[in-house]
């Protein structure tokens, strides 16, 4: 029998701390959870749990854990604890002075890695941003994420739909730049990957095309290529495919548009000299294209390692080009798309362009600024001048780059606020 919520017995949940957003019994005693465990009839991870999963009620009644507002007081790191209302006060009072004086421009927001995996912070932090007027959203995609968004906006027409691959009814699976056995399958909420990639390999093939031999690499077909080399890679195995007439082009004439410019572009390959970039043979490569673009139910997915080095914008649209290219999208064992999270798109949507940092002039992805720019933006004297933050589940000191330089920055802030449990 299911038993209320607040009661003592066991409550069915869900780990919210990645995507694989694995299914968990919590056992309630006095009116505490007092222990997790793996949820085994759950449908979508059966079992499947990481060390953290089973741990996050050790994080709930950790006595460090921040459970009232910290008021900055003296030197770093020195605070004194105040009453919620007192804190709201005096935040409500210092951005509206702020405002009023500098104008909205003059505050910024900035979302960690977290919010994204909380309906509540996402949708409540949004609005609250959008009351106020806030159009500065600078965020921890910048950090690791933005090429993609950017390859799914040029191709799928939006930065949020990423690319899920059909695993369960997979039999070629091609993995580039993803390490999904240790990160459980990022952006593509697979809790039981091993399991998946297991059964794909026992129907057909699971090539990791890595420059190391990862953990995924390891039990599976391993293609070791040279760092940074993953867009020439699929550069070479597109000319091999369009070369020998392997491209869908029955897909392609019936769900795209401007894909004559795409064959275009990939004719001034050579298809040799980009084999050659990557480290191996080229008889190798076109064999690889000849066997995906064949293959009924194939199916190519990129992790994050395609965003990093010079091509990672290009390695990101290369990627879903491809899958478009051998019509694998919607299809059986191909691609598909899975359903936007509530939220995510209206408060911080858009493509590429405005709006645009005030320092440097870069465009925004997805309605995000550049982390990177946010010291300056904060420094630089001028109109628009950022002088209160607002951040929500980040840590961009260590996690954007320029960690120090920002930590600088924070200090000149007039307000700057920060929601954490640490
Ligand atoms: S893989 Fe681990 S962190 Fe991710 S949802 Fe499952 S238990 Fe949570």
């Amino acid at each position: 029998m299911r038993v209320k919520t607040g009661q003592n017995g066991e409550h069915f949940t869900f780990c919210r701390i990645c995507e694989a957003f694995c299914g968990l019994v919590a056992e309630v005693a006095d009116g505490k959870v007092v222990a997790l465990r793996p949820d085994r009839n759950n449908p979508h991870s059966k079992g499947h749990v990481c060390v953290k999963g089973v741990n996050m009620h050790a994080v709930t009644h950790d006595p460090d854990r921040v459970t009232k507002p910290l008021k900055r007081k003296g030197n770093a790191g020195e605070f004194i604890e105040i009453e919620w209302e007192q804190a709201l006060d005096e935040i409500a009072d210092s951005l509206r002075s702020i405002m009023s004086e500098h104008g909205t421009e003059a505050v910024a927001s900035y979302l960690g890695n977290p919010t994204a995996f909380s309906t509540n912070a996402i949708m409540g932090f949004g609005e609250f941003l959008g009351a106020i007027g806030c159009r500065k959203f600078y965020g921890a995609a910048s950090q690791d994420t933005n090429a993609r968004m950017l390859g799914n906006y040029v191709v799928h027409g939006a930065p949020y739909p990423f690319n899920i691959p059909d695993l369960s009814r997979c039999d070629f699976l091609m993995i580039v730049g993803a390490n999904p056995l240790v990160s459980n399958g990022w952006g593509i909420c697979a809790p039981r990957m091993r399991h998946d990639l297991d059964a794909i390999a026992a129907r057909g093939r699971v090539v990791v095309v890595d420059p190391r031999r990862t953990e995924t690499a390891r039990p599976y077909e391993h293609v070791m290529v040279r760092p940074d080399s993953d867009a020439w890679l699929l550069l070479a195995m597109m000319r091999v495919i369009i070369d020998e007439g392997l491209a869908d082009t029955d897909w392609l004439a019936a769900h795209s548009e401007g894909w004559g410019e795409l064959f275009d572009a990939i004719a001034r390959i050579d298809p040799v000299a980009a084999a050659a970039r990557t480290g191996l043979a080229f008889d190798d490569v076109a064999a690889l294209a000849r066997d995906f673009a064949t293959s009924e139910r194939a199916a190519l997915y990129a992790g994050l390692g395609l965003c990093r080095g010079y091509h990672g914008a290009l390695g990101a649209f290369l990627y879903n080009a491809f899958n478009a290219l051998t019509g694998r999208y919607g299809r059986p064992g191909g691609t598909r798309f899975g359903l936007n999270l509530i939220g995510a798109v209206k408060p911080f949507g858009g493509g590429h362009g405005a709006p645009y940092t005030r320092i440097g002039h870069i465009p925004s992805i997805a309605g995000m600024l550049a982390t990177a720019m946010l010291p300056a933006d904060i420094e630089e004297p001028g109109e628009g001048r950022v002088r209160a933050l607002l951040m929500s589940a980040g840590n961009p000191v260590l996690s954007a780059p320029g960690g120090a330089v920002l930590e600088r920055a924070l200090s000149q802030l007039e307000l700057f606020v920060s929601f954490d449990f640490y």
